[in-house]
């Protein structure tokens, strides 16, 4: 099945195993719910982005940007610095788990609409190459925070070229009506640059977007990068300076459910190259050095959800069909995603192969709330029961990272699984890290 990641399989009795271990020894060794992280799964997507740009484009002249916030830890950024990848980051936050693992700065990008004074101060002190300029209000601020240092910060400029993805409505960023950006129809995007370049502490890299997430039509790329050659042909005509660096952003569409196929990185990289080769031709540009930053794409395949079914219950519908309720030990709070963008996954018996019939059945979380819903509508064998596991694919992206503490839930560990070895890399949170926060004396 597509939407597993590469080294899942099943026993001949029906257990799901991944990375050569069992979806039972998982559970009982590090309880669930559990996050596994097929690590060979995670670094073979990584390098299919790389391999892919740099056949299209050339070695050298490409920069895969991992987004970390579809899953951050530390053990991950030792990966991507393995690996000859590069890391976005958005937060202060994100940026400290960068240094926790000491990833080089000199392959740091930072994003974010709002990002504040002392978050941008830690990026300068930490020598982060790139600031993704997202408001004119930010321009002045990574000026000064420069200035003060005594030091010229690399930028570029986000830039909203107006395009809406085919994708989920919430998930889409590059409208001209979202928080994120410099418009380029408005001209927002030039006066930007032209005050970037007016600073004597700022040094304008490159042009930016990022327009979407979910993305499995490449037209959308291809016109963004129109879009932003043009605006690069205009900043050359008006100050005879070509920008070296074009950035593409992330959103490369993958499957979440059978029978659907992920954006392949190699036809992007292909139809890309084409485009940015012909835009950059027509304006008497140099192809500038490209940079894309995928996230769910790397993350969301290679980990899994492994739940354990706490109770179940069957109701009657008003068609007087009935519906299987089986309510497994997390829920909202390790997957938002089905509850603020109606995302679709899917779920297997992990544990056993059930040869009962199937029925329709709902899989809930323990939350105190109705919507606490991971999957709406799915076939299950009707002799599923307390005790029993359940696994959802494509957990990766957004899972873990937009976990809550809801109802004072403990969020899930994540463990990487490769070669039949299992290591937490991310722990389950206890009691006690939750009570930390409490004051006593308050
Ligand atoms: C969210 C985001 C990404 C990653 O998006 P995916 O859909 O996970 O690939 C990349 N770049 C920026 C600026 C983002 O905001």
């Amino acid at each position: 099945m597509s939407m597993w990641s590469k080294n899942a399989s099943w026993a001949a009795d029906g257990e799901l195993f991944i990375a050569g271990i069992s979806a039972t020894t998982l559970a009982s060794e590090f309880g669930t719910p559990l996050f596994v992280l097929d690590e060979d799964d995670f670094r073979s997507n990584a390098r299919r982005f790389i391999d892919a740009f740099e056949e299209a484009f050339g070695a050298g002249k490409v920069s895969v940007y991992y987004a970390g916030k579809a899953f951050l830890s530390a053990s991950v950024i030792k990966w991507l610095e393995e690996d000859g990848l590069n890391l976005d980051v958005c937060t202060g936050g994100e940026l400290a788990v960068a240094k926790l693992a000491k990833f080089p700065p000199s392959r740091i990008e930072f994003h974010g609409n709002n990002k504040s004074v002392a978050e941008i101060e830690e990026a300068l002190d930490y020598g982060v190459e790139y600031i993704a300029i997202d408001s004119f209000v930010e321009i002045s601020r990574v000026e000064k925070a420069a200035a003060t240092r005594g030091m010229i910060q690399k930028v570029i400029i986000r830039t909203t070229p107006g395009i809406e993805a085919h994708t989920h409505e919430f998930i889409a960023t590059a409208h001209e009506d979202v928080k994120f950006g410099f418009s380029i129809a408005s001209g927002a995007a030039l006066e930007a640059a032209r005050q970037v370049r007016g600073s004597t502490h700022l040094d304008l890299q490159g042009l930016h977007a990022h327009i979407g997430s979910q993305i499995f039509d490449t037209d959308g790329y291809e016109l963004a990068a129109k879009r932003i050659i043009e605006l690069l042909a205009t900043i050359r005509d008006e100050s005879n300076l070509e920008l070296p660096l074009l950035d593409l952003g992330g959103g490369f569409g993958i499957a979440y459910l059978a029978g659907e196929s992920a954006l392949d990185p190699a036809t992007v990289a292909k139809k890309m190259c084409a485009v940015i080769s012909s835009a950059c031709e027509a304006h008497g540009l140099k192809v500038p050095h490209i940079s894309i930053e995928p996230g769910r794409a790397i993350v969301g395949p290679s980990m899994a959800t492994l739940y354990e079914v706490g109770t179940t219950k069957s109701v009657t519908l008003e068609n007087g069909g009935s519906r299987a309720y089986i309510a497994v030990d997390g829920g909202m709070s390790d997957n938002i995603r089905p509850a603020i963008y109606d995302a679709e996954y899917t779920v297997v018996l992990a544990n056993r192969r059930s040869t009962a019939a199937l029925q329709p059945s709902r899989v809930v979380g323990k939350h105190c709330e109705s919507g606490d819903i991971i999957i709406k509508n799915v076939d299950l064998p009707s002799d599923i029961a307390p005790g029993d596991l359940l696994a959802t694919p494509v957990t990766g992206a957004y899972g873990r990272s937009m976990a809550s503490n809801y109802n004072h839930i403990s969020r899930p560990p994540v463990v990487a699984v490769s070669d039949g070895k299992a290591r937490i890399i991310v722990r389950r949170e206890t009691h006690e890290d939750l009570l930390r926060l409490e004051n006593m004396e308050g």
